[in-house]
């Protein structure tokens, strides 16, 4: 996997103060996206050991309420097992952080058994989960005023209650 950055501070991308991580190499191609760079898989810096440590060794700072992975696209199948490998870890040795994940896949028809980007990580990824942002940007239904979002399509998932419940599930702050 490649990443095109990593965000200090970042306030945008989720609630609070997030370390935010922006890995390469998307498909889906929306038009009007925001960071068509990322769409090559090889955009920026190999994704290494000694990277991801500094990721968590910086995420273990205690003003950071959480990790926001975007990009490019995550769910990606050649980028899921580095997703996975990163999400295990910092559950595993920084329980209080949360974590977010934008995806411009749609959660219930491709990252479920069957779905086109359905892997043997995505389970693991979408289990250890607190927000999901899903659904690919549509310059038509763009909304400014839309927190978290760029489009009115996009949904903020709650995936621990969806991923309980079996259905979907919003997050209040889908409004
Ligand atoms: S999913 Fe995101 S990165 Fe990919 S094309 Fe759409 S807006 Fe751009």
């Amino acid at each position: 996997m490649h990443v095109g950055e990593i965000m200090q501070a970042d306030c945008a991308n989720g609630v609070g103060i997030r370390l935010s991580l922006f890995v390469s190499g998307c498909t889906n191609r929306c038009k009007g996206c925001f960071n068509e760079q990322t769409w090559d898989f090889n955009y920026g810096n190999l994704w290494t050991p000694e990277l991801e440590q500094f990721f968590i060794d910086t995420l273990a700072k205690p003003f950071y309420d959480g990790m926001t992975i975007l990009g490019g696209e995550p769910f990606e199948p050649e980028n899921q097992p580095e997703v996975a490998g990163l999400i295990n870890r910092v559950r595993r040795e920084l329980p209080e952080k949360n974590i977010w994940i934008y995806t411009g896949f749609v959660y219930d028809r491709d990252l479920v058994p069957g779905g086109r980007k359905y892997t043997d990580y995505t389970d693991q990824i979408l289990d250890q989960t607190d927000i999901l942002i899903d659904g690919p940007f549509v310059l038509e239904e763009k909304d400014i005023r839309l927190k978290f979002r760029g489009s009115r399509n996009q949904r903020i998932l709650d995936m621990k209650q969806t991923r309980k419940s079996g259905q979907i599930v919003l997050s209040p702050l889908n409004k």
